[in-house]
């Protein structure tokens, strides 16, 4: 067994995207199969755009996804602390480690300075990155700038004339000319390390073995190699993670769909739902197969069997998954996750007794066949809460045929009496015997029944429907269609 160890580390400035949540499960899944270690930490230094509400967000998001960590945020461990902006003095001394040994230099290069350096490259129609200006300043024009009120920043000497190699578990080996890759910026003039030096620091310190993330980062890579080595560091093995398009073909955003994990459990998917979704976006068990529990996914998962080629994000294949999860889920988990849909939409009162519990469940199993996701479940709420209005004319066209009166006669006289308890057994019993004793056929029973009581053609089974009504619902619904069609 390899001793593996990875990480997920967000950068907290929104919630937890699709991505995202994709990079941590995927090294989840490496963790888990190899017995390892999966580390979360938080990537915090921009300063600007971080929150501690996202970082809350991205942390439940994973929690509710399932996916537990052996060490970092909130759960500790001996590598400590797990948030970026916490660890500066770290930066630091390995920053002055680089300056010492002369592989890094101090740049007081001003905005404006830098932006004439580029705009001379682009003229000139060279390479554009940082000219090397302040690699050979003195300690005395140091001193004088910044005595001169300038503050610096700390560029990484990259070497000239050097291929860096990248090998990459998804891709392959990639090629970095040196030549393309600026002096790059480790410490900003505030003192906070910029991602690329941070990342390298940080994973080396945690003993990280294994770096799985996004595609985004592969050119990154070149940059964090250059600083393992000035280091004296281990460079970890690298699997970049292809992007997630929309099923267009671009680049996926909003139009494709909800992007955080949090809307989704809003919208009420079930996580092992999205976990499988997610697992395929990128891997591929190499059979047909498409529904898998979290744990069977732990057991197949390798990243040889990741992709190179783009994963597409297909919401209704997430639709499908998720309605497959839907029905195979206790009526029980299905009627708590719609409460509370049914409560915003003004169904439910705040405080449910066992009855109204009891409907929820008879609702859940009336509609569970049709539901994609729970918010769903208000479009089929209605039926079961309000009373119909027969104004619309197809539903009129039906209460209409001569053959209705008797039939919505024959269900009523069967429900006064009716003593049993109206369960989908008694419900069904009921319902089949009324075509033979009214001597018609089933559809010209059942559909003007359907519209008696709930003003619609199409919806939940009558033999659902009238348990979660009950017979004197049912039996005032009659009623009133008795009445429009006189
Ligand atoms: N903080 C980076 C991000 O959120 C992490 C990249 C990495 O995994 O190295 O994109």
């Amino acid at each position: 067994m390899i001793d593996t160890k990875v990480r997920f580390a967000p950068s907290p400035t929104g919630p937890l995207h699709i991505g995202g949540a994709r990079s941590a499960l995927f090294n989840w899944l490496f963790a888990r199969h190899y017995g390892g270690k999966f580390v979360v930490r938080i990537e915090d230094t921009d300063l600007d755009r971080s929150s501690r509400a996202s970082e809350d967000d991205i942390l439940s998001s994973l929690r509710w996804l399932g996916l537990d960590w052996d060490e970092g945020i909130n759960v500790g461990g001996g590598n400590g602390p797990y948030r970026q902006t916490e660890r500066l003095e770290i930066y630091s001394r390995y920053a002055a480690q680089l300056l010492e040994n002369g592989l890094a230099y101090r740049c007081y290069c001003s905005e404006e300075e830098l932006a004439a350096q580029r705009e001379a490259q682009l003229a000139a129609g060279e390479l554009v990155r940082y000219t090397g200006r302040c690699r050979d300043l003195s300690p005395e024009d140091c001193a004088r700038l910044e005595a001169g009120g300038r503050k610096p920043v700390l560029r990484f000497k990259v070497p000239a004339d050097k291929i860096i190699t990248v090998r990459d578990i998804v891709r392959g080996a990639v090629n970095f000319d040196c030549a393309g890759i600026g002096d790059f910026i480790i410490i900003k003039s505030d003192g906070i390390p910029t991602y690329n030096f941070a990342v390298v620091a940080d994973d080396h310190l945690m003993g990280i073995n294994h770096v799985i993330r996004a595609e985004e980062h592969l050119s990154n890579t070149p940059l964090q190699v250059l600083l393992y080595e000035a280091l004296g560091w281990d460079v970890p093995e690298f699997a970049h993670v292809s992007l997630i398009l929309g099923k267009d073909r671009s680049k996926m955003s909003k139009r494709h769909g909800a992007t955080s994990i949090e809307q989704y459990r809003e919208l009420g998917y079930l996580p092992e739902a999205l976990v499988n979704f997610l697992a395929l976006l990128g891997w591929s068990p190499g059979t047909e197969e498409e529904v898998f529990t979290l744990d069977q996914i732990k057991e197949q998962f390798s990243l040889e069997r990741v992709s190179k080629s783009p994963a597409v994000f297909d919401l209704e294949k997430l639709n499908w998954l998720n309605g497959n999860y839907i029905r195979h889920s206790s009526v029980e988990r299905l009627a708590e996750l719609a409460i509370p849909f049914l409560r915003k939409a003004g169904y439910l009162p705040d405080v449910l007794d066992d009855s109204v519990r009891e409907k929820v469940r008879l609702i859940v199993v009336a509609v569970r066949e049709r539901l994609e996701y729970m918010a769903q479940i208000n479009d089929f709420a209605d039926v079961f809460f309000n009373d119909p209005g027969y104004d619309n004319s197809e539903a009129q066209g039906i209460l209409t045929q001569e053959q209705v009166p008797a039939v919505i006669k024959a269900l009523r006289d069967k429900l006064v009496g009716y003593v049993d308890d109206l369960d989908e057994d008694g419900a069904r019993a009921l319902l089949k015997k009324l075509p033979k004793e009214l001597g018609i056929g089933g559809k010209k029973v059942y559909q003007p029944l359907r519209v008696a009581l709930t003003g619609k053609l199409s919806g939940p089974d009558l033999h659902h429907l009238l348990p979660v009504l009950g017979a004197p619902k049912v039996i005032v619904r009659l009623e009133k269609a008795l009445a429009a069609v006189g």
